[in-house]
């Protein structure tokens, strides 16, 4: 299938094809025609799969060929038509940045508030008239308790990553915003969620109107292109592990996963006094912070982001090839998120995990959950704990072709006989090639 096959505009197709977009993506396929028909959708896609253009194309080039409303001489700002709820503050700049990107042949104003920054350039905004508005929630209710936005013409509204709205807390915030909003049957509704909780259940019943169910087959994230590999280590030799293996493995951009503030802060540290560009990532960083780390890492002067869960959910880095869980996710599920933020949109990665005594049991989780058990590694020199040596480390003697590419300092053993417990397809037939990909 192609884009121009789903019913899109040529303004639209234009800015694809710009993006260099060959063909749509599953979730593509399935959402986008549906939404141009004016169904509601719900549907289940996580990050990665392509879903941002799956609501945006269609939402923009529906606004585009309906008249703006006028404010039918109501004081206050102009009315918003449709609204993209998100559920972070990354996110919702990274919606608004693609928002920009697809309707760049249209005329559409855009405009995005979340919290942490200045209110006011955003009331500006907003009393100039926008016609397509990426908010988070917190920020979004004030700005209606001050009366700077105005929603209640709303013709689209979106919410994006659901159950990440409802992990978080918002779900109370949501269901605020959607009173503002006309009655459901008077607006299109379009929601996604990588799960469908209960929880999200009742939220679609409150939000949708007759919804058209789409589910595109959960791309396993981690079954096929992710290269995943986990290595024991001593918790007091993490941090060594970890900067031997960047430098060795010469990797240019690298996310690493801590499980508290503090921590990464503390490992952002460490690493830059190693030598290697690194920043922190987390909610008790300013939002400018937050940003400049992010816009450094992608531009490349940052080699290292250090992240905390929360702060790196709906985080886009295109190409990112390397992700590393400094330490483990208490929730097994978090695994599967963190490591999706690496092998996106089809391209291959690398997902390392450093794990330590105490989270043997953790892994155990992950494995279970992903239905596999993931290869070990072991990098010469990093004496692994003897209580968990008795781990099912199986090495090969060989030296893998990989162990090669670095600068010979290291070498590498690497378990390739251990059966995923739930066979998908193994990743760990491919011998530790440390796969580089352009910037
Ligand atoms: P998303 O799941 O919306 O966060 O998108 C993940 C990544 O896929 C983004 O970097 C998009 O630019 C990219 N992407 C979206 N659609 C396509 C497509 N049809 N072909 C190639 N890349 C795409």
């Amino acid at each position: 299938m192609s884009f121009e096959e789903l019913g899109l505009s040529s303004e639209v197709l234009r800015a694809v094809t710009e993006e260099g977009y060959d063909s749509p993506t599953p979730i593509q396929s399935a959402a986008i025609p549906l939404v141009l028909s004016g169904r509601d959708v719900m549907a289940s896609a996580q990050t990665g799969t392509g879903k941002t253009a799956g609501f945006t194309l269609p939402l923009l080039q529906r606004l585009s060929q309906s008249e703006r409303p006028t404010r039918g001489g109501k004081r206050g700002p102009p009315p918003v038509r449709a609204l993209i709820l998100t559920p972070t503050r990354e996110l919702a700049a990274q919606i608004a940045e693609s928002v920009a990107t697809y309707g760049k042949y249209l005329n559409m104003r855009s405009s995005v508030v979340f919290g942490g920054v200045s209110i006011n350039p955003q009331i500006s905004q907003l009393r100039k008239g926008v016609d397509i508005l990426i908010a988070t929630p917190g920020r979004l209710l004030d700005h209606a308790s001050q009366n700077t936005v105005d929603l209640s013409r709303l013709e689209i509204l979106v919410l994006d990553e659901a159950d990440r709205m409802l992990d978080m807390g918002f779900i109370h915030d949501v269901k605020r915003v959607l009173a503002l909003l006309p009655e459901a049957g008077q607006r299109q509704n379009l929601l996604f969620s990588a799960t469908f909780s209960k929880e999200i259940k009742q939220l679609a019943t409150r939000m949708l109107n007759d919804p058209q169910l789409v589910e595109v087959a959960a791309q396993n994230a981690t079954a096929d292109r992710i290269d995943q590999q986990v290595h024991f280590v001593d918790k007091g030799r993490k941090k060594e592990l970890l900067s031997r293996m960047i430098s060795d493995e010469d990797w240019r951009q690298v996310l690493v996963f801590t499980r508290t503030k503090h921590g990464a802060n503390r490992l952002a540290e460490q690493l830059s006094k190693d030598g290697l560009a690194a920043a922190a990532i987390h909610g008790n960083k300013s939002q400018g912070a937050r940003t400049r780390a992010l816009a450094g890492f992608k531009e490349g002067q940052l080699r290292v982001l250090v992240a905390t869960d929360i702060a790196a959910r709906g985080l886009d880095i295109d190409q990112l090839p390397n992700v590393v869980n400094f330490e483990l996710p208490n929730v097994p599920e978090d695994y599967v998120h963190r490591i999706g933020r690496t092998a996106r949109a089809g391209l291959s990665g690398k997902a390392v995990s450093l794990v330590c005594v105490d989270e043997v049991k953790l892994l155990r989780d992950i494995e279970k959950l992903i239905k596999r058990e993931l290869p070990r590694i072991h990098i010469e020199g990093f004496e692994v704990d003897p209580s968990i040596k008795a781990e099912p480390i199986r090495k090969t003697s060989k030296p893998s072709p990989g162990a090669g590419q670095g600068r010979g300092k290291r070498s590498r053993d690497r378990a390739t006989g251990n059966k995923p417990a739930a066979a998908p397809k193994s990743s760990n037939s491919r011998g530790g090639h440390q796969r580089r990909r352009g910037a």
